[in-house]
């Protein structure tokens, strides 16, 4: 039951405000975090309020004038730092996530890396915020837009990557000079912590990043960010839910949104594709993270001259998963991330069953596969179905679980027409070696980001987001800067 770590004092319960570890509040409730694998009690947080986020808040708007006016350089230089004793840290940052998120300890490693990666980027890109001299219409002005920190922004981020999407915002968010407050998912706090202990020893000065913790109060403290006067933008990343209520909230105060929200992704194989790649990077983009991540595919639309052959490869390949702890060596799969997520996920294959899909693999809703080992965590066994229908469930709600299922199509303008009869507009990816069609589907799938012939599209230097119901705004690469500033146009007569 005890985590094994090298640097111990980098497991904190506790929230953080003006560098300072927030062990109690007002209200002296606490919420407890899981260890998903075994379903048992591993930490417990103070359960903050609207009175302790408005602390929060108050700090990162005292620490906003100091933090803006630091030279670019000078924020580069404290990310670099920051990027530096993550890598050098990342086992134990790895094994806190694995911990408390259930991902297999190798995942987890490849997000602490992934995270760190926006550190890097970012501590890179704040020296290039480039505004513009604009040729002038007129001979007695000039004129030029220069760029500036939107101020204190607040971020709540989910706990599929409880690490990296954090860093995701906090590197853009920094690097052009705005302060956060963050509130992290109660499932997932512990991550979101040990990244704020490394930040301190960064350097990051008192009042920069705050972190909220909250059970109870989830709601009010969202709300509480999208009424404030002194926070200027929101950066959600969550479900679509929950990102039209902060959209709706935060009309009042016409606060800046960026919003990763749900996907729906197809993945189209068509007739012409490599099947053997197709499926490797089929089970790359359902599988990771238990199929628990936004971009993972919802639904495989496979043409019908080889949709049994990918169902069978698929089938056999999934068999293969070992699912159980993610601190087990032998483990590729990991356990969904509380009791409801099995549930909903359950709930998708019975429903698919219910209405003709057929069984591949899977589907069978006890404890099987792990529970030999005496582990009773949040399981749902890797699952795939064929012949799906548009009447199911999982062709047009989010899964957001180990189930893949494949629907057939007949020609590419149906199949667009399928892929595309969603609110969602994530990612979506297809296989052709057909040049032409490459274009032509890529150009007409509806989507923030395309994989033509890969599974695996997320890097920090790309920019990542939704169109439709998926979100708005592009989180890393270039474009993550433009969340975080406006633009100022001065004229000046001479
Ligand atoms: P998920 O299904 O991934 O849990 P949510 O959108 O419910 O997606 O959660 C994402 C983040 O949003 C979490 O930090 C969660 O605590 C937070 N959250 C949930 N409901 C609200 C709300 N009404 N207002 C603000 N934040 C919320």
């Amino acid at each position: 039951g005890q985590l094994e770590l090298k640097d111990k004092s980098l497991l904190i319960q506790a929230g953080f405000i003006d560098n300072t570890h927030v062990k109690t509040t007002a209200s002296g409730k606490r919420f407890p975090v899981f260890d998903p694998a075994r379903g048992v009690e591993i930490a417990s947080f103070p359960d903050m309020n609207t009175e302790d986020a408005e602390r929060a808040i108050q700090a990162a708007k005292n620490a906003l004038p100091e933090w803006s006016q630091k030279t670019a350089k000078e924020r580069s230089a404290i990310l670099r730092k920051w990027y530096d004793l993550i890598l050098q840290n990342e086992d134990d940052l790895a094994r806190i996530l694995t911990w408390e998120n259930g991902k297999p300890l190798a995942e987890a490693l490849g997000e602490i890396r992934y995270g760190a990666s926006f550190f890097e980027w970012f501590s890179e890109e704040a020296k290039r915020l480039y505004g513009e001299v604009i040729p002038s219409p007129s001979r007695q002005q000039r004129m030029m837009a220069i760029r500036q920190p939107l101020g204190v922004v607040g971020i709540i981020t989910p706990w599929n990557f409880p690490n990296a999407m954090i860093t995701r915002k906090f590197g853009a968010a920094l690097a052009v000079g705005c302060t956060v407050v963050a509130k992290p998912a109660s499932e997932t706090p512990l991550s979101a912590l040990a990244l704020c202990e490394l930040g301190m020893r960064a350097g990051v000065p008192k009042g920069v990043i705050g972190i909220v913790t909250t059970h109870t109060d989830t709601k009010a403290i969202g709300k509480h960010f999208c009424e404030s006067l002194d926070i200027s933008g929101i950066s959600f990343t969550g479900s679509t839910a929950v990102g039209k209520v902060l959209l709706k909230q935060s009309a009042d105060t016409v606060k800046k949104m960026s919003l990763e929200l749900g996907g729906n992704a197809a993945f189209i194989v068509f007739e012409d594709a490599d099947l053997e790649k197709a499926v490797d990077a089929a089970i790359m983009a359902k599988f990771r993270s238990s199929g628990q991540t936004c971009i993972c595919v919802n639904r495989f639309y496979v043409h019908s001259s080889i949709k049994d052959k990918f169902a069978s490869l698929m089938g056999e390949r999934v068999k293969k998963f070992q699912v159980g702890s993610g601190f087990d060596n032998s483990t590729t799969h990991g356990p969904l991330i509380n009791q409801r997520a099995v549930e909903k996920v359950h709930s998708h294959v019975e429903d698919a069953l219910q209405h003709g899909a057929k069984l591949v693999t899977g589907g069978t809703h006890d404890k099987d596969s792990s529970a030999d080992s005496g582990i009773h965590g949040y399981f749902y066994p890797p699952t795939v179905l064929a012949d799906m229908k548009t009447n199911m469930k999982m062709a047009t709600e989010e899964t957001f679980g180990p189930v893949a299922g494949i629907f057939s199509f007949e020609t590419e303008d149906e199949v667009l027409e399928a892929a595309n009869k969603t609110r969602f507009g994530l990612a979506g990816y297809f296989f052709s070696n057909d040049v032409s069609r490459c274009w032509r589907v890529a150009e007409k799938l509806q989507v923030g980001m395309v994989g033509v012939n890969t599974g695996a599209i997320s890097s920090e230097v790309a920019p990542f987001g939704g169109i439709k119901e998926s979100g708005m705004g592009r989180e890393g690469a270039r474009q993550g800067l433009d969340e975080y500033t406006q633009y100022k146009y001065i004229n000046m007569a001479v």
